[in-house]
């Protein structure tokens, strides 16, 4: 009998090679990559194709927020695409409309919109901000050095990084950058076609650096006496990464009471604010919430996605809450989380002729290593630092997220046990030890 589908060429299994020949014959090369082709996972831990197992501490760059495979999401995804997957923003679907009232519930009085990935809900952001100032003329957004807001060509010049930039010019008008934690500069930074000013609570990308009280409180004042949007990016350092919802409520939480900050945490609120990652914990979903006051700005025919917010997707992300709050993994990112940043501390005490600092919160921590020169077996290598102890750390079977040349992310899920987290830094430690 004749075949209808040709039946497709041998595939070698378990061979790394035989996958990487396939990307690179096939598949566009804008991703550094490193030498590991991934199969399947469990929880906490990754297994390649050779069937090497890895602990994973980054969370897909944080978005597997329940770990991989987790049973619940995929009972979500089986039941919902039983009834619709997809249908047209042009109807309502009542998957969306409860995801929408879940997200108001956990940051303030307003509405969503939702969209597919953190760059395009942070292009809602400028749409919105650029309507908001429109008829006055005002439209650029004040962003921040060292900031990442995704690879899309709004988002590339929103990026307070050249390497991004590079190669893409003429970069998208109306964005100018200010030094993060910086208040005067913001203050002196603002011209008359300002209109919105837009920052990460926790920079991710950039360091793993997070907001000071002080800033934000500030930057709050400061839009509210010049009419400015303050727009907040959620996309890496929210949904409970930081152990609250979103970033800045647990920053301003932390803050001390001796500090100047002047409106309490209960009255502060961005003016809108995007979200992507974890949201949809590894199913593709980006949302933005937008202030009660500026929430119907965005009028029909004004935006809009094609799959934005479809029920399959908006099934998943309820159902990731429904878990996090039932298992109170807020808690265990912020309990978790603190016990790790101590460890990190601890390592950097003890080891600092390899490590200079340990910052962030929750589960969003960054290491940060000294210069490679003045470790001597990372000098000889032209890779950065954080490619080399990424490198190390892949190799002894461990996943850690590199930033910029000198700092390794730990971005693990929210559920990550106690007795996982003590075997992360038992080997983190073990490489480190071995540098010093
Ligand atoms: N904003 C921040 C803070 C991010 O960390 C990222 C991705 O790393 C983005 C935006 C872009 O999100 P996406 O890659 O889903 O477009």
């Amino acid at each position: 009998m004749k075949e209808i589908f040709p039946t497709p060429p041998p595939l070698v299994h378990n061979q790394f090679e035989a996958v990487r020949d396939l990307f690179a014959k096939n598949v566009v090369p804008s991703y550094g990559r490193f030498d590991l082709a991934l199969s399947h996972g469990a929880g906490s831990y990754v297994f390649d194709v050779a069937g090497k197992r890895y602990f994973d501490l980054g969370s897909g760059i944080a978005v597997c927020c329940l770990g991989h495979a987790h049973p619940a999401i995929t009972d979500a995804l089986v039941e919902q695409s039983k009834k619709l997957i997809h249908v047209s923003n042009l109807y309502f679907t009542e998957p969306q409309g409860r995801l929408a009232a879940e997200i108001v519930k956990r940051i303030g009085a307003g509405k969503c919109f939702f969209a597919n990935s953190g760059a395009e809900a942070n292009e809602g952001l400028y749409k919105l901000a650029r309507k908001f100032g429109h008829d006055e003329g005002r439209f650029e957004i004040l962003t921040a050095t060292n900031s990442f807001h995704g690879r899309t060509l709004a988002g590339i010049a929103a990026t307070g990084q050249d390497k991004v930039k590079k190669g893409f010019e003429p970069a998208v008008p109306g964005f100018r950058h200010i030094p993060f934690n910086d208040l005067d500069a913001a203050r002196n930074a603002i011209s008359p076609a300002t209109v919105a000013i837009l920052i990460e609570g926790v920079q991710g990308e950039g360091g793993v650096t997070p907001a000071t009280p002080e800033y934000l409180v500030g930057l709050r004042q400061l839009c509210d006496e010049k009419k400015l949007l303050l727009l907040m990016d959620g996309v890496q350092c929210g949904h409970y990464r930081t152990g609250k919802f979103q970033s800045f409520q647990r920053i301003l939480e932390a803050a001390n009471p001796q500090s100047a900050i002047r409106i309490p945490n209960s009255e502060f609120l961005p003016d809108a604010l995007s979200m992507a990652k974890s949201l949809g914990g590894g199913f593709p979903i980006g949302a933005f919430w937008v202030r009660a006051p500026f929430a119907d700005l965005l009028g029909p025919g004004t935006h809009a996605t094609t799959f934005g917010g479809t029920p399959l997707a908006c099934a998943v992300a309820l159902k990731i809450f429904e878990v996090i709050e039932r298992e109170r993994l807020d808690e265990n990112a912020r309990k978790l989380g603190d016990w790790l940043k101590r460890e990190l501390e601890r390592l950097v005490e003890n080891y600092p002729t390899v490590l200079k600092n340990a910052r962030g919160l929750g589960f969003m921590l960054g290491l940060e290593f000294v210069e490679k020169e003045k470790i001597p077996a990372l000098a000889a290598s032209d890779k950065p630092v954080s490619i080399q102890m990424t490198n190390r750390l892949q190799q002894a079977g461990v996943l850690v997220i590199p930033a910029g040349t000198q700092v390794i992310r730990l971005l693990p899920s929210l559920n990550l046990k106690p007795h996982e987290a003590g075997e992360g830094i038992a080997k983190i430690e073990e490489i480190i030890k071995s540098l010093a």
